[in-house]
């Protein structure tokens, strides 16, 4: 990739953990003799960890270009390479570095050119594509100062002969932005227009959540396309969120059926309701409709825990159902437009119940780390059916509690497509909505003493008749 200017460290939004790392990299190459002299050996090679977007090249190229080194780069996939072709620009990429040591080497996505590192082989090519690169690296001296930068979107394709010591031997996994670092890429690129400075990159940021560096560039820059064709107009949060919706479900499209609508805001109005009644959330809805989903709710503060305990996945469930719920609490009959969140929320019960959440006896379908199959608990069946019935009851009993907010705000959502969470916040304050709403008790079906487990409080095993874990569960809710 050939990036318009020198891109160094500063030019990367977040990531000071990662930038320190690069940084004693940089400084090594920047001082190579002296290291050196002192006995250090520069790493053969590094990886790049991380999904597309996230800025891997960028890190890259950064590295290259403060250490004052050339980068000579090998893109498998971009450069159309494959078999003999592949093998051959192998061979030539490392000549070319060889001749222009100390220098950064990047084999941009290796994973697309070798076998997968899961127990299953790949073809012979690749295997051989991996020979060549392994026997490659291995014939190179420490002390050749040629800095190998190896970028993959999963750890999971490269092989683990890649990345031992004296190899490949160090990973550098760059995550998904956190909302404080979302807002330093954000500020990087808000900096570049005067036609930005009414932003807050903070707030901008949690609109944001879940998008990568690339995307965040993309939606800046799009608003600053549509600012300068409308007369450098100066920007404000909510001109961005046309931008924002469409890098996340891409493309807009219309519907303008006045039933079809209706139903839209009360489904968004519904999971809305549900995660400031349960969570006490406020987010952005929005019944703008795009070509991979029909409106939308945002949470404007993002959950950037890794781990959940169960009441939260619990409620966050019952959120999902918010929608199908409020259909047919308010317009009093059930939508077929839910099946994505119906989807999503079986989807939750299962991920909870893999992590044995729900219990070791209402496991899943699993497949082991070999392949083997592990058949589904009996058990696990009947806990989904219990977990979607307490959860879509509960956000059934919060929307049809708040009938009236929604009736309020229904026709200032069809005529604003958009209202933004601040506004949200007022209107639930005017309206005297609940918050801290009870979710239902999960009914377990009588026979199946399924034990549940909150990773959250630490071991809390318990199993019973279901009375039994209704009194437990109560307990345990008490102490919440
Ligand atoms: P791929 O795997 O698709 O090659 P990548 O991880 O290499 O993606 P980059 O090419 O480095 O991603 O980044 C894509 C674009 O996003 C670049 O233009 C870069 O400027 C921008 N970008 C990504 N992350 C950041 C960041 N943390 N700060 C500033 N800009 C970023």
């Amino acid at each position: 990739m050939s990036y318009e200017k020198q891109i160094t460290l500063k030019d990367i939004g977040g990531y000071k953990e990662e930038k320190e790392e690069a940084a004693r990299i940089i400084d090594f190459l920047k001082n190579y003799e002296e290291y050196t002299k002192k006995g250090a050996y520069l790493p053969k090679g590094i990886l790049l960890l991380g999904t597309p977007g996230i800025g891997k090249t960028l890190f890259a190229t950064a590295i290259a270009n403060e250490s004052g080194v050339p980068l000579i780069t090998l893109n498998a996939e971009g450069q159309n390479l494959v078999g003999e072709n592949l093998f051959n620009s192998i061979n030539e990429v490392f000549q070319k570095a060889k001749k222009n040591v100390p220098c950064v080497l990047m084999l941009d996505e290796i994973g697309n050119f070798l076998p997968k590192n899961m127990g299953m082989g790949g073809s012979d090519r690749s295997t051989d594509i991996l020979n060549l690169l392994l026997t490659t690296i291995d014939g190179l001296s420490n002390s050749e100062g040629i800095l190998i930068v190896a970028t993959a979107n999963n750890s999971y394709e490269i092989d683990d002969a890649l990345t031992r010591p004296g190899r490949l031997e160090k990973s550098i996994h760059l995550s998904m932005p956190t909302s404080e670092e979302r807002a330093e890429i954000c500020k990087l690129y808000l900096n570049k227009s005067e036609l930005f400075s009414e932003v807050d990159p903070k707030e901008l940021a949690l609109r944001m959540g879940r998008m990568t560096g690339a995307m965040v560039k993309k939606v800046i820059n799009e608003a600053l396309i549509y600012a300068i064709s409308n007369k450098d107009k100066k920007i404000h949060a909510e001109d961005f969120t046309p931008f924002i919706y469409s890098t996340v479900m891409n493309g807009v499209k219309k519907n303008n059926n006045e039933k079809d609508l209706d139903a839209l805001a009360v489904h968004e109005l519904g999971h809305f309701l549900c995660d400031y009644c349960l969570n006490g959330e406020v987010g952005d809805v929005s019944i703008e409709q795009f070509s991979s989903t029909a409106g939308s709710y945002r949470r404007l503060k993002e959950e950037e825990r890794a781990v959940s305990s169960w009441s939260t996945i619990y409620k966050n469930i019952a959120v999902s159902l918010g929608g199908i719920a409020a259909t047919e609490a308010i317009l009093g009959e059930k939508h077929n437009g839910g099946s994505d969140d119906m989807r999503k929320a079986i989807f939750s019960v299962v991920a909870a119940a893999q992590s044995g959440l729900l219990g070791f006896n209402c496991l899943p379908k699993m497949r082991g780390a070999l392949g083997e199959q592990y058949p589904t608990s009996p058990n696990f069946h009947p806990m989904l059916n219990a977990v979607l019935t307490g959860a879509y009851k509960s956000a059934y009993n919060v929307v049809r509690e708040n009938k009236a907010f929604v009736e309020a705000v229904i026709d200032k959502l069809k005529t604003k497509k958009v209202i933004l969470s601040k506004e949200m916040e007022s209107l639930v304050n005017e309206h005297k909505v609940k918050t801290n709403m009870e979710m239902a008790k999960i009914k377990f079906p009588k026979g199946n003493a399924p034990m549940i487990v909150d990773d959250v409080r630490g071991s809390v095993f318990f199993s019973g008749t279901p009375e039994e874990i209704n009194e437990i569960e109560e307990m345990i809710n008490d102490m919440d």
